[in-house]
């Protein structure tokens, strides 16, 4: 049976935080595998990322996933949180290196006592007792590879550190994740990559997501957006239609579940994965 699960981000203030309340409501009926909450660049944020994965534990019937990055922190700090998931109940992290905070294209430099790779901090979590262990993977490859075949090596290397699963960046064209998973799996490697689906519903996204994660756009998807420019309705129609097909399709092609981004707004996340779950009443793109 393929796992689904939605993510979530820390709030930035009280009507934030209702908002991501709502949505974590409406997500929890559905009984998915796990939700997950990513980890900011710094300060208070990160903080709130801890606060929300253990109120999951604590209040809801969900299963947490702490997202943890190397970015900041010296490997004492990084036990020390790991040290709290633990006291909280949480042993599911999703194990990431991080951008530099400011500017994720600009040049990374590691904390003197921390990690400069995500495998580091894979191997960390797994000396630190049971956990489950999740990486990223790049279906358009990491930006800052150099070519396919470090990036492969790499991210093989990170699995057999101590992965459990891996989750994809986001991405608009299936053919990239089959030509992933297919490069990993020539590497020897089994790992199940779990794809993550990213409900485009308005074109002004668009840029962000390039800023995000480079992941190219669709120019006929990037059309049919503009012209819903000025009807939201339309455009989440669209948006959930064009992520409703790839679900459909990366599970024919025997992805091993769906990662949904919600943008803490459950609704077209929820109406993909009710499409995904009712074939029959999905709706298809051209
Ligand atoms: P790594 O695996 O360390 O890879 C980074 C680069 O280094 C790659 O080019 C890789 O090939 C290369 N590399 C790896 N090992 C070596 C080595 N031994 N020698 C030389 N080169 C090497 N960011 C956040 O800040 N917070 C989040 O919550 C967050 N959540 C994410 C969730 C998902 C599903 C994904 C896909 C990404 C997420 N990110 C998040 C973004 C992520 O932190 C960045 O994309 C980051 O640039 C890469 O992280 P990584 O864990 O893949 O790093």
């Amino acid at each position: 049976m393929p796992t689904f699960s939605f993510e979530f981000f820390p709030p930035k203030s009280a009507k934030g935080e209702r908002t991501l309340w709502r949505a974590i409501r409406r997500v929890e009926p559905f009984a998915p595998d796990f939700v997950s909450v990513t980890y900011g660049a710094g300060g208070s944020s990160r903080d709130r990322t801890i606060d929300v994965t253990k109120r999951l534990a604590a209040e809801t019937t969900l299963r947490p996933v702490a997202h943890l990055t190397a970015v900041g922190h010296s490997v004492t700090e990084l036990r020390r949180i790991i040290g709290q998931y633990v006291d909280a109940g949480v042993r599911d992290v999703l194990v990431l290196r991080g951008d530099p905070p400011g500017d994720p294209q600009g040049p990374w430099s590691a904390h003197p006592d921390g990690f400069t790779h995500a495998y580091q901090l894979v191997e960390l979590v797994r000396s630190l007792g049971e956990f489950s262990v999740g990486v990223a993977a790049f279906p358009e490859r990491h930006p800052r590879s150099a070519d396919w075949d470090s990036d492969i090596r790499h991210f093989v290397a990170k699995c057999r550190a101590g992965a459990d699963y891996a989750i994809t960046q986001m991405f608009f064209d299936v053919e990239d994740y089959l030509r992933l998973r297919d490069r990993v799996a020539a590497a020897g490697c089994d790992t199940p990559i779990i794809p993550e689906i990213m409900p485009a519903t308005d074109v002004r996204q668009i840029g962000r997501f390039a800023e995000l994660s480079g992941a190219a756009f669709p120019e006929g998807l990037a059309h049919r957006l503009e012209a819903a420019r000025d009807d939201p309705g339309e455009g989440r129609r669209v948006g959930v239609d064009h992520a409703t097909a790839m679900a459909e399709r990366l599970l024919a092609e025997g992805a091993p579940g769906l990662h949904y981004i919600t943008l803490n707004r459950s609704t077209a996340a929820l109406d993909i994965h009710r499409n995904v779950l009712n074939p029959s009443r999905s709706l298809h793109v051209r």
